[in-house]
């Protein structure tokens, strides 16, 4: 008896050791992989550059911070984004995009909406609560609520955006707007925008890399149009003022969306032009269709990966810029790095003064630089939030 007890100790202490190593080791170390910055000696950042950067207002469209076991208001050594960090590199306006559903051996030519989904193994993982497991809805509304704690820990250090008037805040204070990264969270019930809405969410995207309830993903099998369900539920996010975000949306979708456009607010998160190498033909939209989404006010984040670029360098990424706004217009444009989306960059956010660097050096405009560095964010959402 005595012996079985003690065995029975020995295990449990091994079972609880063996989950607290899992935790506080293996979860960082696999985030640290996911979410990688390739080794670099420090960007030179000139004397005018940092002065300027120092005086712009810095946004960026897409981070998927949320998705990882960290908490975002500490720094940390690995992945790409924290409050901290977002300060140092000058950030005010930061997007928190909620990846909810990922299909295992995701790519950018074509997944099935069956392949095992991986976000169901991250959840349990990371132990997440039990409900977020079975449910993708739930997943959304933690992401949100995890952000919302953050919120409420200080609001001098956080404030979720959910009117126009929030994006105005003392310096120092990062303004978080919520994204859903796919409408799967919906499950099929138009009732769960205005339930999302009410957890902050003010952005949501269509698709992921898989075709869903709403429509074709640009990366799915069938590459179709919205369905009726698709279109219910953009009248319903317009309605409510929350923006289109149409990253990932296979072109017929978005075709659809943009022809049934009547003032609603649209958007890309994360991507670019299809610039120079094949790849990026796969990940962002044909130049017609994104001239038509500048046409109607939206904004183009890019990103800072391989797929939405050709070059993941500054110096890429400004060249990436520069494609773009000979496409749409300096208007059109933003940041939409895509940080800790499980893609390698070459800078983390408190690095972004390399960025500012990277345009002047192409020879850009100090005025264009506002512009793309977080003005037309800002804009894009003092227009579009509800006001
Ligand atoms: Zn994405």
């Amino acid at each position: 008896m005595t012996f079985l007890r003690r065995l029975f100790g020995v295990l449990l202490l091994l079972l609880v050791a063996g989950a607290l190593w899992f935790q506080i080791v293996q979860v960082p170390t696999i985030d640290g992989q996911m979410n990688a910055v390739i080794d670099h000696a420090p960007y030179p950042v000139s004397d005018a550059a940092q002065a300027l950067h120092d005086d712009l207002y810095i946004a960026d469209l897409h981070t998927d911070s949320l998705l990882w076991r960290r908490d975002v208001a500490k720094r940390q050594t690995y992945g790409h984004v924290d409050l901290p960090r977002l300060r140092d590199g000058g950030v005010e306006l930061q997007v928190f995009s909620a990846v909810t559903q990922s299909p295992k051996g995701q790519n950018f030519a074509g997944n099935s909406s069956d392949a095992p989904d991986q976000i169901t193994t991250l959840a349990q993982a990371q132990m997440w609560p039990f409900r977020t497991w079975g449910s993708i809805y739930e997943r959304a509304a933690y992401q949100a609520q995890r952000l919302q704690k953050v919120e409420r820990a200080d609001k001098n250090k956080l404030v979720i955006a959910r009117t126009a008037a929030d994006l105005d805040q003392p310096d120092g204070t990062i303004v978080g707007i919520l994204l859903t990264e796919g409408s799967h969270p919906l499950e099929g019930d138009i009732n769960n925008i205005q339930r999302l809405y009410d957890e902050g969410y003010r952005a949501m995207g269509l698709q992921h890399f898989f075709d869903n309830r709403l429509g074709g993903s640009l990366h799915g099998e069938t590459k179709g149009g919205l369905t009726t369900f698709g279109r219910e539920a953009v009248a319903e996010m317009w309605r409510l003022s929350i923006s289109v975000d149409l990253a990932h949306s296979s072109e017929a979708v978005v075709r659809d969306v943009l022809a049934m456009n009547n003032g609603g607010a649209v958007f890309i998160s994360h991507g670019g032009v299809r610039g120079g190498c094949s790849v990026t033909n796969q990940r962002n939209l044909p130049s017609d269709l994104l001239k038509e989404l500048a046409r109607q006010g939206g904004i183009i984040g890019i990103g800072y990966f391989e797929g939405a670029i050709c070059d993941i360098t500054p110096a890429g990424i400004a060249g990436a810029i520069i494609d773009a706004v000979e496409l749409v217009g300096i208007d059109a444009v933003a940041l939409g790095s895509d940080f800790d989306g499980t893609v390698t960059t070459s800078l983390d956010t408190s690095e972004l003064a390399a960025i500012t660097q990277a345009l002047l050096d192409r020879g850009m405009s100090e005025r264009s630089i506002r512009a793309i560095m977080g003005g037309n964010a800002r804009d894009f959402f003092q227009r579009t939030l509800p006001q």
